[in-house]
């Protein structure tokens, strides 16, 4: 459930079309722009190398969000002289991958993803090659795919088995609202989890959405593991509903393939709609004027 043209869904796509193609040869990977899911090591450089940058056998430029493969080429450019090899790729070059995942290569460690693709076809999501599930899942807390709910019951179970020896679990990717049984939140009741993603893009959404939300607290799940991602345009009325109805809206400005620039005040908006603490004051001061 990594919906829409917007920041969720170009993450979830995994950067793997710049697959290592062999041991022993040191490889950086670079970024036109730092995100919170990419790697931190030694090796990962965002933007230009300075004189003090050692060689390498390969640099990978890799480039998630169409709006910066221009970036991106330049940052080849700049990099050839640090390596014999400078390839380009990621989400924006190459589209989705249907490659198995590789841990901490494109996407930060604890990162995982078993599955790719999604049946749903959603119009609004870069996501449209069918499901594919993995036969290996990797270790990892943070569950990255697509949608895992449309996955098989064996690959589900499979992945719980992997998520059993995990703390501070994240189901970053989402998970599908319609998709949630007493089973589901059953086997997420035996998880470590930290928080728990789901998503309300449209105002008919919020039906499914209030009847997942009340399944995870009749499971036990508080407000503050529940989070939901709402992609949003003008209104703030979804938002508080989703607030009101038990779980953490993640406000998203709709973001097309070629970048549409917003305004000020709605980044501002769109920022304060996605931190809790901040929301909960506008909440509370609308609470006193009624
Ligand atoms: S359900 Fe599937 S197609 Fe729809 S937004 Fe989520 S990932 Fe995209």
């Amino acid at each position: 459930m990594s919906m829409v043209i917007c920041m969720r869904s170009l993450k979830t796509i995994q950067n793997e079309i710049l697959k290592p193609n062999n041991i022993g040869v040191s490889i950086a990977r670079v970024f036109p722009t730092k995100t919170s899911m990419c790697p931190d090591d030694e090796h990962c450089y965002f933007g230009e190398p300075s004189d003090s940058t050692p060689m390498y056998d390969e640099v990978h430029v890799s480039v998630t969000f169409t709006w910066n493969i221009k970036k991106g080429w330049d940052l080849v450019d700049k990099w050839k002289s640090k390596a014999r090899l400078v390839k380009i790729g990621g989400p924006a070059i190459n589209g989705e991958s249907t490659q198995p995942f590789v841990p901490g290569m494109y996407l930060k460690k604890g990162v995982t993803i078993s599955s790719r693709g999604c049946p749903n076809k959603c119009s609004f999501c870069l996501v449209k090659n069918n499901l594919v599930e993995f036969d290996s899942i990797p270790e990892g807390n943070i569950v990255q795919d697509n949608n895992i709910l449309a996955c098989s019951g064996h690959h589900w179970e499979h992945l719980l088995k992997m998520l059993k020896n995990q703390k501070q679990i994240e189901f970053k990717g989402g998970l599908e609202s319609r998709r949630i049984t007493p089973k589901i939140v059953a086997d997420l009741s035996n998880l470590k989890i930290k928080s728990i993603w789901l998503a309300c893009d449209n105002d008919s959404d919020l039906k499914s959405l209030k009847h997942a939300v009340d399944l995870l607290k009749e499971g036990g799940f508080k407000q503050y593991k529940i989070f939901c991602y709402v992609l949003i345009g003008k209104e703030e009325q979804r938002l508080r509903e989703v607030f009101d109805m038990g779980c953490m809206p993640f406000a998203q400005l709709y973001q097309p393939p070629t970048k549409y620039k917003y305004t000020k005040q709605m980044k501002q908006y769109q920022r304060t709609w996605c931190r809790p603490a901040a929301y909960k004051t506008v909440m509370k001061d609308l609470r006193r004027v009624k």
